[in-house]
């Protein structure tokens, strides 16, 4: 999915970190279990490595820049960043027309290596992840050079902000208040899969009218997607099913340790919200059988 080059792009919204470095791994803290669930959502890590990761030390010496060549849509079709930073206003202003009122803006923060969140330490090990105490979504864009590398991938562009959209997804189950009520039970029709499926059905849903939003002057951001673009981010919600990633890891196949859902339920749910809307991602309603 391009961007149409003139498109002016609202380069506030999102911020970059630049200067984190990774930080030791120790320490003890208690992180709540939503947290971990929610922050392991793209990769199907277990929780407990994750859980190490997160409550690493401090990074330091990291200041905030401005990402200010960020402001066309040439410049989201030519950089990973700028991409992100284009996709950000674009799924803002679409989900600030999807809610009548308690609509807020998560924050978007790109990063290098490693920063701080509220939910801990985040860093490449963890993957994109959104925390709910911050309410902000934390993306190295180097992921995307991960999915390619370590999961086979093609992470062309739509995938990388079915990424995004997928976080910010979840900050939509966190203002409905759908997040809060999932622990961190595992399993084919857990709260987590359901949250996970849900979070895919709503980045389909803005894929869905991402080319009939606009900037300030009423220039669409995108161009209308293309059946090779929704292949792209398809094959990215392939990759990061949980049997996908179980077989990849060499284990048997165990429905019972799903956290995210199967390769076929994240590639539908996305599909289900491409072609029929926010409105359709209510995935806690649906019969366990049927998820
Ligand atoms: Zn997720």
């Amino acid at each position: 999915m391009t961007f149409n080059d003139d498109a002016r792009i609202d380069t506030g919204k999102v911020t970059r970190r630049r200067g984190g470095k990774a930080a030791a791994i120790g320490g003890g803290g208690l992180i709540g279990v939503l947290v971990l669930v929610v922050a392991s959502q793209l990769f199907g890590v277990d929780l407990t490595p994750l859980a190490s990761t997160l409550t690493g030390g401090a990074t330091a010496q990291e200041e905030t820049v401005e990402l200010e060549d960020c402001t066309t849509g040439a410049s989201a079709n030519a950089d990973d960043e700028c991409r992100m930073v284009a996709a950000t206003d674009s799924l803002d202003t679409f989900w600030q027309d999807q809610f009548s009122s308690g609509y807020r803006k998560p924050e978007v923060i790109l990063y290098s290596t490693a920063t701080e969140s509220a939910c801990g330490s985040a860093s490449a090990a963890v993957g994109p992840f959104y925390c709910p105490a911050d309410e902000s979504i934390y993306l190295d864009t180097a992921f995307f050079t991960t999915l390619r590398t370590d999961f086979g991938a093609t992470a062309g562009p739509l995938s990388q902000m079915y990424v995004l959209a997928h976080e910010w997804g979840h900050h939509i189950s966190n203002l409905t208040g759908q997040l809060s009520q999932v622990g961190r039970e595992t399993g084919a029709s857990s709260g987590s899969v359901r949250l996970e499926l849900q979070a895919d059905c709503y980045a389909g849903a803005w894929v869905r009218d991402a080319s009939n939003v606009t900037d300030d002057r009423g220039t669409a951001f995108m161009k209308p997607v293309t059946e090779e673009e929704i292949a792209d981010a398809m094959n990215a919600a392939s990759v990061i099913g949980d049997d996908y990633i179980q077989r990849r890891s060499g284990r048997d196949v165990n429905p019972d340790s799903f956290s995210h859902g199967s390769s076929e339920q994240r590639r539908r749910w996305f599909q289900t919200g491409y072609r029929s809307g926010a409105t359709a991602c209510d995935t806690f309603s649906i019969p366990a059988g049927e998820l």
